[in-house]
């Protein structure tokens, strides 16, 4: 694992380090970076090809993790959340439910970094994303092949995507079970893509997507029919996890250069650390990213120990990343006073794109209204219910 981390540190010195924020404003997808880090095995490193291997999704989280927090910490997070659509999400659904031909022809090229992956869930236009039964784009799904006909909004890497992975249903009136996994090559007659200026995330290339009457073969089916709905909730989990991995390496960072600044800040005969109140804004600060810190450290260990990541703990930290990273993030910039607002430290872009984590992805209050439906029966096991008269409703 060391070394994984040590050869992505000296990727990461050597071809992003103090370029991150040029970057970010060309507003133009990294590729080039993109493409080199598939090509020296980080992404492959990540994937579990097995088959029979243990984990029920085939990414190996804990060296995953370390993929992410690098970028992460780089600050290039057009770079970042690409990466991490394309291994945590692309990548471990091709490789657990691509067909022969898919596996074949398209992993192999989407490991190296030659084949850029993008997921289309969110259609945005009239309902809210979140409404998956509401989606308006159909599959028509028959023994010939597939007919795919709609949209798709806000899509991460869209610009530069060789193929998406779609969550479409396949019959009206559409219920969770009528929703397919497709995979759709963007070179495919009647896929069109328009870029969306986005002020947060500017080079990762969020578009939108037009599908008009595009026929894909029936080997673009991923896994069975009825169960689109059911990869997409197991897979999402670790987009809920990476957003809770993003923000403490990013906070850890924040924090350290806030003690660092203050530390070497003159005020009267001391320094600004020695005001308590500083440190005990810092305490706080800190005090919020350790308990994220614990939940994502636990729930990585537990899903290595059973294959499994809990979705529960992996939606906690899902529901709580933008305020602890926002938290961290203000406190680091008010505490640096004008230097924290110069164009060499990127604390306000970071801010404003670790907060949007509170919509991409899910929103929050999505995130909320899911872990009020799961928490109450993963508690039930443990809890004393009828024991104490004290707790009874
Ligand atoms: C940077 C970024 C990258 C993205 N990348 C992708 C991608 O790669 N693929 C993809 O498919 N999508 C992507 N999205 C889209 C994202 O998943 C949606 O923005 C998200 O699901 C919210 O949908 P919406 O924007 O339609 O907002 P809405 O669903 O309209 O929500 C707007 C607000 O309404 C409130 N709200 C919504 N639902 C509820 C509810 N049930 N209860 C209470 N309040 C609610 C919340 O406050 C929410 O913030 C991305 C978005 C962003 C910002």
């Amino acid at each position: 694992m060391d070394e994984y981390r040590q050869e992505l540190q000296s990727f990461v010195r050597e071809r992003i380090a103090g370029r991150a924020d040029e970057i970010e404003q060309r507003a133009d997808f990294p590729r080039a970076l993109f493409a080199a880090l598939g090509a020296r095995g980080f992404y492959e490193r990540c994937i579990d090809l097995r088959k029979d291997g243990h984990r029920f999704i085939p990414l190996d989280l804990a060296r995953y993790r370390v993929l992410i927090e690098e970028l992460a910490r780089s600050t290039c997070f057009s770079l970042a959340l690409p990466v991490s659509v394309h291994v945590g999400l692309c990548l471990p659904l091709l490789a657990r439910l691509g067909t022969a031909t898919l596996r074949e022809d398209m992993l192999p090229r989407a490991l190296r970094g030659e084949l850029v992956g993008a997921i289309a869930a969110t259609e945005s236009r009239a309902v809210s994303g979140a409404d998956f039964v509401a989606m308006a784009s159909r599959a028509t799904i028959t023994d010939r092949g597939i007919r795919l006909q709609g949209f798709k909004d806000y899509i991460t890497s869209g610009m530069a995507a060789d193929f998406l992975v779609t969550f479409v249903p396949w019959r009206d009136p559409a219920h969770f079970t009528d929703i397919c996994a497709l995979v759709v090559p963007t070179a495919q007659p009647g896929v069109r893509r328009t870029p969306v200026p986005m002020s947060v995330f500017r080079s990762a290339g969020i578009a939108h997507f037009d599908f008009d009457g595009v026929e894909l073969d029936r080997t673009a089916l991923l896994g069975r029919q009825h169960f689109g709905m059911s990869y997409f909730l197991e897979h999402m989990l670790v987009a809920r996890l990476d957003a809770g991995i993003w923000a403490v390496a990013v906070g850890q960072e924040a924090l350290l250069l806030m003690q660092r600044y203050a530390q070497s800040r003159q005020v009267g005969d001391g320094t600004l650390w020695g005001e308590s109140a500083v440190q005990l804004r810092f305490a706080e600060a800190a005090t919020r990213l350790e308990l994220l810190r614990g939940l994502v450290d636990s729930t990585i260990r537990a899903a290595e120990e059973t294959g499994r990541i809990d979705p529960v703990a992996a939606t906690a930290i899902k529901a709580a990343t933008p305020g602890c990273a926002g938290a961290v993030l203000e406190e680091t910039l008010h505490l640096l006073g004008a230097r924290g607002l110069e164009t060499r430290r990127p604390l306000l872009r970071m801010l404003a794109e670790l907060r949007s984590f509170g919509l991409a992805g899910g929103s929050t209050e999505v995130m909320l209204r899911v872990l009020a439906e799961l928490w109450p029966a993963r508690r039930s096991g443990d809890a004393q219910e009828g024991i104490y008269p004290e707790w009874r409703a």
